[in-house]
């Protein structure tokens, strides 16, 4: 694709009102627009970026069977009093009257909406399990948004749920998520981390976050080198690991991810049940899963930075690479660089635009896409290949070049 066709708003310095580094950087490469405190609108490349995360996780949850499905933001009260959550959430939850008399919300989380779904359904033991989940957008009203596009007052969750008819088959199902989690993270370019947290409000049970190291995360776990043991210091952890007495370190870390048992919780408060074999009415077993899509975007932006810019995993990057003329551009080599963007066309950026070289390069740093080829009549007919994530630079042929792309 063009660089002049596409809207990439690029900026020669961060914008000053925005402290986190994701923030800064997503905005000076025009990946992201603030529109106020906590909320962001994401322009083609930051879009590509979070369709890239979403595609990811999309494959890794058909893997295990799950279905999509698309639940609405406007929610009215009356669901979210059958859990008692419209009150305890109203400091977080968007509320108000519609104007016809009628309180409603606008979505924090899913699980008074799916639970209701799934009891309308009167699934009976043989229909389950079912694992349903979507890619929404969620509001709430975050009292402390400063963290970029990793702390929204709207912002984009992978919600799962899971509905079972027994305590182990949701355990099960909960540990294979834990694994496809982990695979997603992984193919993100994050290593993310098991922790235990506490459970919320309805469980005693612990729940799971998945934890990014990072100074710019909100929350602080112990970690520990040893055994790998990482636990969330809300829970009062001490220095040494409860798990395997070394000693462990506090860090400051990023929660992309949060898993819930809730056990029978949901089938009883709101009389979700299925019939079992002896055709009894049972409470349903439900967990739920999520991953802040976007946020995920932000703590990559936080992790694989440099002083130039950003540093794209290929596998969420918004193209695989970036193209551009050094030097004069005669008419040669203008052929031969479209031809070769032609043969990759929705993967590569060819920076067309009439501004310098240096401008460019200056530009193909900032928006880190993993490759950059610079075509020149310096280099005979071969292509000068420079990885963003190293700085190490080759010249290739064309055959190799091709094969470089391909094979990202
Ligand atoms: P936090 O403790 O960071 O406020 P949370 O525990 O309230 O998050 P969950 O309800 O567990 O969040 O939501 C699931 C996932 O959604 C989180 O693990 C996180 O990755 C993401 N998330 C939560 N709040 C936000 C937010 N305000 N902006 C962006 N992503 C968020
Ligand atoms: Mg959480």
């Amino acid at each position: 694709m063009n660089f002049h066709d596409l809207f990439i708003p690029t900026k020669n310095a961060a914008p000053a009102d925005e402290v986190s580094r994701n923030g800064q950087l997503l905005q000076q490469a025009g990946y992201v627009d603030k529109l106020h405190a906590g909320v962001y609108s994401w322009l083609p490349l930051g879009l590509r970026v979070l369709e890239n995360v979403a595609r990811v996780i999309r494959e890794e949850h058909a893997a295990i069977g799950a279905n999509e499905v698309l639940m609405p933001a406007l929610q009215p009260k009356t669901l979210w009093e059958e859990t008692g959550r419209w009150a305890t959430m109203r400091e977080v939850m968007y509320q108000f009257d519609d104007g016809h008399h009628h309180d409603v919300g606008l979505a924090a989380t899913h699980e008074e909406v799916i639970v209701d779904i799934v009891r309308r359904s009167q699934p009976t033991y043989r229909d389950l399990p079912y694992g349903l989940y979507q890619m929404q957008w969620k509001f709430r009203n975050e009292p402390r948004a400063k963290s970029g596009v990793m702390r929204g007052r709207e912002f984009l969750m992978k919600d799962l749920y899971s509905f079972h008819a027994s305590a182990e088959d949701l355990q099960t199902y909960y540990e294979c998520v834990h694994e496809v989690y982990g695979k997603i993270f992984k193919r993100c370019g994050l290593q993310a981390l098991i922790t235990e947290a506490s459970g919320g409000t309805f469980t005693k049970r612990h729940s799971h976050e998945f934890q990014v190291l990072s100074p710019a995360g909100e929350d602080n776990i112990l970690h520990c080198p040893s055994c790998g043991y990482a636990q969330n210091v809300e829970l009062g952890t001490s220095p040494t690991c409860p798990k395997c007495g070394a000693a462990a370190s506090i860090e400051k870390s990023i929660e992309v991810g949060n898993t819930f048992n809730f056990g029978d919780y949901y089938g009883t408060a709101m009389r979700c049940t299925f019939t079992d074999a002896q055709g009894k009415r049972q409470p349903i077993h439900v967990a739920s899963y999520g991953i802040g899509v976007s946020r995920l975007v932000g703590a990559v932006a936080e992790v694989h930075a440099d002083d130039r810019g950003l540093v794209w995993p290929a596998s969420i990057a918004p193209f695989r690479a970036h193209v551009l003329i050094a030097g004069k551009a005669d008419d040669a080599l203008q052929k031969q660089a479209s031809a070769f963007c032609a043969e990759h066309s929705a993967h590569v950026l060819f920076d067309d635009r009439e501004v310098s070289p240096g401008y460019k390069l200056k530009d193909a740093d900032l928006l880190g896409v993993p490759l950059r080829f610079v075509f020149s009549a310096r280099n005979n007919g071969r292509v000068e290949c420079t990885e963003r994530a190293t700085g190490t630079t080759t010249i290739l042929t064309e055959a190799e070049a091709h094969a470089r792309l391909t094979a990202l």
